[in-house]
Formats: C-alpha cells, structure tokens, sequence
C-alpha cells in the first residue's frame, strides 16, 4: 500500500497558513490589479520617474507591491521571510534581482552581491540554492556579437574573458562553499556563450554531484534536442547534469525581434507545444536520474502533477536531492506548500535588492502575469478563496 500523501494543489488553508488576513488580503488587493495590466505598467512607469525626482513614494511601492515578491532590500532583510518559509519546509533561494544595469563598477557590485548570497548560504539548509543572471555581470552584447559569428576586436575578446572569470569565481566560490547554484536563461540571442560557459562549469564541479545548474527553457523549439545533446555530452564527460527546467520568460520579446529581423523565431508555436516538451522534459530528466540532477522551475500545476508522479513511479524518495520544485515567491503558494507538506523538495526564488532598483523585475513579474493566461486570476481566487474560509472560522474572544 502506497502510504505517501496524495498532492492537492486547492488546499488554501495550507497554502496562505503563512499569510495573516492582513496580507492576505494586501496579496488579493494586488492580483486584482493583475487583471490591468497595462495600468499596472503605466503605474511602474509613473513610479520609476516620481523615483528618479526624488517624489516620496518608495514607501507605497514597499508597502504595496515589493513586499509580495521581495524579501527586503538587502540579504539580512530576506532573513525573516527564509525563516518563515522554512517553518514550512519551503526552501528561500535568494536571488539579487538588480537588472539593466551595464557599467564596470554595476558588473562589479552584481558579482560582490551575489558572493553575499553565497556566503549566506553556506552551511544553511533553509537556503538550498543560489542563482545569478549572466547579464548582471558583463555586456550583453559581447555575448550576442560572439553568437552571431563577427570577429572580435582584441579589446573585447579580454572584455569577454573578464566576464568569464566573473561568471567562473562565482562558480567556484559555490563549489567551495558546498552550495548549488543556477544560471537562470535569458534570451536566445546569447544563450550560446552562456550555455557554453555553464557547461564547461559542470564538467569542472559537477564530478561528484550537481553544484552548477543551467537552465533550459521549453519554449524554445530546440532545447528538447540541446537537453539530450547536453545530457549526452554529460554521460561521456562523466559529470552530473544539473538542469532547471522552465516554459521561458521572453516570448513576446522572442517574437518580436525574430520579426523585425526576418528570422524563424525560435519560439514553440503555441502554448501546447511548449506544454508538451516541458513535460517531455521532465520525463526525460528523471528517466536519466542516474545523470541528471533537476529543478522544476514552474507555477504551471499539472507540468508539477506529472513530476511528483514520476517520483512516486520511480521509487526516488520524495526528499531525494536530485529532484526539486521550484517556485516565485509571492506566486504559486499553493504549489509550494502543498508539496512541501506532501515530502517534496521546494524552494522559492526570493528577489532582494533596494526598492527603486528591483522596478524592473517587478515590471517582468507584471508582464509574465499577462503572459500567462489565467494566472493571475487563479491566483486571485485562491487567495478569494482562504480570505471567505477564515471568514467562516468561528471568533474566539482574545484572552488579554
Ligand atoms: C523558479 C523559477 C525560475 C525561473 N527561471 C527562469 C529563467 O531562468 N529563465 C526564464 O526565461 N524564465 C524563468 N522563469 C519563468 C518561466 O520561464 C515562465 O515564464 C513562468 O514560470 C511561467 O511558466 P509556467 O510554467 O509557470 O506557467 P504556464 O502558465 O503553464 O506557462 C506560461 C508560459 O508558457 C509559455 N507560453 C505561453 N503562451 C505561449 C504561446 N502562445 N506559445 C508558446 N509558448 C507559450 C511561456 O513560456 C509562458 O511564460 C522561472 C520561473 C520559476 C518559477
């Protein structure tokens, strides 16, 4: 007899347990607004500028949107949400989330901040994981030049080498503090030189188990075959592949650009493509769980279904390291605490960085909503849902 806890996802009670009415209701208050989205933007338009003229109303965006998918501004801000999620069995991932800026000295401070993260997870089992984007640590367009082919100028291959060693100290500054970290995916235009530089990590920490994690992003019409391809380059080097897996955040961006350059977009055709190779993935990641090390980075709740059958059928305990699920935090509570509470392994990635700074990052939570079709209202209703149950619960009177 099967004596493991079936997973439901509609289980509001555990899923806000962590949430007073208060903030539940702030959380309710904000996914409505998820329904205007163009508001939405042209309200972080609006907030950006009264920022930049020094208008007083960091306060409002603290109070009424950083706060649902922030942690604070820096790593000791983020300690009291760590510690709430882990009462839950809820892993914190904490991910710096300063985004667009490009200088030397911004390159510098993204790759100081994420050593932080680094060092705040050493020897701390609530923080399971770390994370960083490439593009917070070097030019972009150095990458994108490289992919296209053109030759580059002295000055700029030493400029690209630079960016390597920065993406390579925080590589092993992980492996040394014996904490994994991922590399999340960003758009197909330089994913190449990533892919290259996160693979070539693997094959020098992953020996023994998974510490570096590419990312792979289902939208995409190849990654299926590159999955396979890297998973194969992983069996003959002899090194643990560490994967997460998400759908991808860039698809009108993706579209947008194939179109203006006349190119075949790289992007799945429909959603039920996408929906097809991220199961398919999953699949194919734990069919090779000899190999393969896999973070399910989804809000998306039957892709979710599908692996935490698939650990069940393959007899991998739930709490096995090499299988996780990850969500955002402030989205997808529901998925998160009901596995956690079923015996599976999940984290939160939970953004930090100063208020003004992190606008971009809420802006793309803002877009991935739209994106998204029905997301924000399910979110919503969940959250409907738990503020009319407590609602139900009789009042006991406070002892003073
Ligand atoms: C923990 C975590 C880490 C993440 N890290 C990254 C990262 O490193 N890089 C990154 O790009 N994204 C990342 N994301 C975001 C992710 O790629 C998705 O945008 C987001 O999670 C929504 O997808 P879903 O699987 O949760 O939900 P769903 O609602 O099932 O799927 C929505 C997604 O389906 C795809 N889609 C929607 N419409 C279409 C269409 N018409 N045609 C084709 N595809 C379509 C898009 O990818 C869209 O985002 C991360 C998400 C999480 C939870």
């Amino acid at each position: 007899m099967n004596s493991k806890p079936n997973v439901y996802f509609d289980n509001t009670k555990l899923a806000f347990a962590y949430k007073t009415d208060e903030e539940l209701k702030k959380s309710r208050r904000l996914f409505w607004w998820m329904h205007f989205p163009l508001l939405l933007e042209l309200g972080i338009f609006l907030t950006n500028l009264a920022l930049k003229v020094g208008l007083p109303v960091k306060g409002l965006v603290r109070n009424y949107v950083f706060h649902q998918f922030c942690g604070g501004e820096t790593v000791s801000d983020c300690q009291g949400a760590v510690e709430l999620l882990s009462k839950f069995g809820v892993g914190a991932i904490l991910d710096y989330s300063v985004e667009g800026k490009s200088t030397e000295e911004s390159y510098q401070h993204t790759e100081d901040a994420i050593m932080e993260t680094i060092g705040a997870s050493r020897g701390d089992t609530r923080i399971p994981f770390t994370v960083f984007k490439v593009s917070g640590l070097g030019d972009t367009n150095l990458l994108e030049k490289k992919q296209s082919g053109a030759a580059l100028v002295p000055s700029e291959e030493s400029s690209l080498e630079a960016f390597k060693s920065r993406v390579f100290r925080l590589f092993e500054a992980a492996f040394e503090a014996k904490v994994r970290i991922m590399v999340d995916a960003e758009e197909s235009w330089f994913q190449d030189q990533v892919d290259d530089w996160v693979e070539e990590g693997m094959e020098k920490y992953n020996q023994e188990s998974a510490w570096v994690y590419n990312t792979y992003q289902m939208y995409r019409k190849d990654m299926k075959d590159r999955l396979k391809a890297a998973h194969m380059r992983a069996v003959a080097g002899g090194y643990y592949l560490g994967v997460k897996l998400v759908r991808g955040a860039y698809l009108d961006k993706e579209r947008k650009r194939a179109r203006k350059n006349g190119y075949r977009s790289p992007i799945q055709p429909n959603k039920r493509a996408t929906d097809d190779d991220f199961d398919k993935a999953v699949k194919f990641c734990i069919n090779n769980k000899q190999r393969i090390y896999l973070i399910c980075g989804t809000h998306n709740e039957l892709s979710t279904l599908i692996m935490t059958e698939l650990i069940d059928l393959h007899g991998l305990k739930r709490d096995d390291e090499r299988v996780y699920f990850a969500q955002l935090y402030g989205m997808g509570d529901n998925i998160s605490f009901n596995l956690a509470n079923a015996g599976f392994n999940v984290a939160k990635y939970l953004p930090y960085g100063p208020v003004a700074e992190v606008l971009p990052y809420l802006s793309r939570r803002v877009d991935e909503n739209r994106a998204i079709a029905g997301q924000s209202s399910r979110e919503y209703e969940y959250l409907n849902e738990e503020i009319k149950r407590r609602k139900k619960l009789p009042k006991f009177p406070k002892i003073a």
